[in-house]
């Protein structure tokens, strides 16, 4: 991995030489800040506005991948002219066009049944968030209490391992948060492919932007794009990592700021 900015000319050359440019942003974390909550994960003025800039260019296309469920993500993000996709790409959407991707009855049966039983470990421990999405479930433990942690993630592997071991359910474990999800062959990097081929010409330059374990996925499926990670890690795919959100933001409006040169 390199620090993006030891690497901006190259990177420069790069978006210069290619007409059409593609974005798939993650959200939390990448465009926000983590939060205590979920909730209160919101989108500055500035980004929002830098966003909707990017987002009017012609020759950009702009899409937010998120673990949040469509329906929040959308309400979080605010903006038209955007595609979206929740529930680590299980729900797709693009100019009024939604599209879930297809979960088996049984995974579905087993996630529900996951769901019940966590709500109840949950409730056990102060400071555990659910946050039941539809196609999947994440129990945020970023409250709780360091003496409870060890207790409470003891719980949560005795109840989900029999299902991730039959194959139902799959867990990512991100920042302070377990992602549970039904095991069906389709990521976030799917996602972002599915997204290149539907919105984008053939020849764009795809930019992803991510900073958990559940954006690996998509760094590895877009290997000939710039590929960035909001925090080094050793072991993570992406070519480029900057050290903070703001870094983000620059990198964006500095995008923004390009094409309205070359605009003119
Ligand atoms: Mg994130």
């Amino acid at each position: 991995m390199h620090y993006l900015w030891s690497r901006w000319p190259e990177i420069q050359k790069q978006i210069r030489s290619r007409k059409d440019l593609l974005f798939l942003l993650d959200y939390d974390g990448t465009l926000t800040l983590i939060a205590p909550t979920p909730r209160q994960a919101r989108l500055s003025p500035q980004t929002k506005l830098v966003l909707r800039r990017l987002s009017r260019k012609p020759n950009v296309t702009l899409a937010v991948i998120s673990g949040r469920a469509l329906a929040d993500l959308k309400r979080m993000v605010g903006l038209r002219n955007l595609g979206y996709a929740g529930n680590h790409g299980l729900e797709l959407w693009w100019h009024n066009t939604r599209r879930t991707v297809k979960v088996p009855r049984a995974l579905k049966k087993a996630l529900s049944e996951v769901t019940r039983i966590l709500n109840k470990v949950g409730r056990e421990f102060d400071g555990v968030i659910m946050e039941n999405k539809g196609l999947s479930l994440s129990l945020h433990y970023r409250l709780v209490k360091a003496n409870g942690l060890t207790h409470l993630k003891r719980e949560f592997w005795n109840h989900v391992m029999p299902f991730v071991r039959s194959g139902t359910i799959r867990v990512v474990k991100g920042k302070r948060v377990f992602e549970v999800r039904p095991n069906v062959p389709w990521t976030k990097g799917h996602a972002a492919l599915w997204f290149m081929k539907k919105l984008a010409s053939p020849s764009c330059l795809p930019i992803y932007i991510g900073d958990d374990q559940t954006d690996e996925d998509a760094f590895r499926a877009l290997k000939s794009g710039i590929t960035i990670r909001v925090g080094e890690h050793h072991r993570s795919g992406a070519r480029y990592y900057v050290r903070r959100v703001r870094e983000v933001f620059r990198f964006l409006e500095w995008l923004a700021d390009e094409h309205a040169r070359r605009d003119h």
